[in-house]
């Protein structure tokens, strides 16, 4: 079974959103240092590399990550490529036929980003119109290629506002540098943090 890791390995390298948590793995205790064993304490944004978005993200009553359908999260998924450069609108999906599909990824310019330690927030969003078509489309799953479904400063988040306002669930931070276009089989398993408005999640895909 060949699987193809679309995680971003979280490493002192990993690039951190702009006023979240960097991630830092502290040593507590050391073989090294005499200690019985080495054990270590994570130090992490619910949103950092690979993670899933939950509505809680953006609404104060809406479903923390444990809540995420698993049957939703794993499934077959289609991946698309897109070469725009700016924020991906409506008029970039329209030239696809997303009739058999309710989870897609998009792969952009941003699987380049990846390796870049310094956050880089000229990133391919997703505009609003997108989010709509998506929605609109019957996409219940989207995973995009940077840290954020959403342009950089957008006012009002209007694409996670569309998205998780609808229920679809919201992959950000994978690395599709090396998957080509086509359909998948999709796991994506975030951690269960209860009430949490994110998770980290690993995320592979299986060639269908
Ligand atoms: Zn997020």
């Amino acid at each position: 079974m060949k699987l193809i890791d679309v995680t971003v390995p979280l490493d002192s390298n990993v690039p951190t959103y702009p006023g979240n948590t960097p991630f830092q793995l502290e040593a507590i205790k050391r073989l090294a240092n005499g200690d019985s064993s080495n054990v270590s304490t994570l130090h992490l944004s619910a949103h950092a590399g690979t993670h899933v978005d939950a509505p809680r993200h953006f609404f104060d009553d809406g479903p923390g990550a444990e809540h995420l359908s698993l049957e939703m999260l794993c499934g077959r998924a289609r991946v698309i490529e897109l070469t725009t450069r700016k924020g991906i609108t409506a008029q970039d999906l329209a030239g696809f036929d997303l009739t058999e599909d309710v989870r897609l990824l998009i792969k952009t310019h941003n699987s380049r980003l990846w390796g870049m330690p310094v956050f880089q927030d000229d990133f391919i969003g997703v505009t609003e119109s997108a989010a709509r078509f998506l929605v609109e489309h019957g996409i219940k799953l989207i995973g995009v290629d940077y840290l954020s479904v959403e342009e950089f400063k957008k006012p009002n988040a209007p694409a996670h506002r569309t998205l998780l306002g609808a229920g679809t669930i919201v992959i950000e931070g994978l690395n599709l540098r090396d998957v080509e276009p086509g359909t998948y089989e999709l796991f994506c398993l975030p951690l269960s943090i209860v009430g949490a408005d994110g998770a980290p999640a690993r995320v592979v895909l299986r060639r269908s």
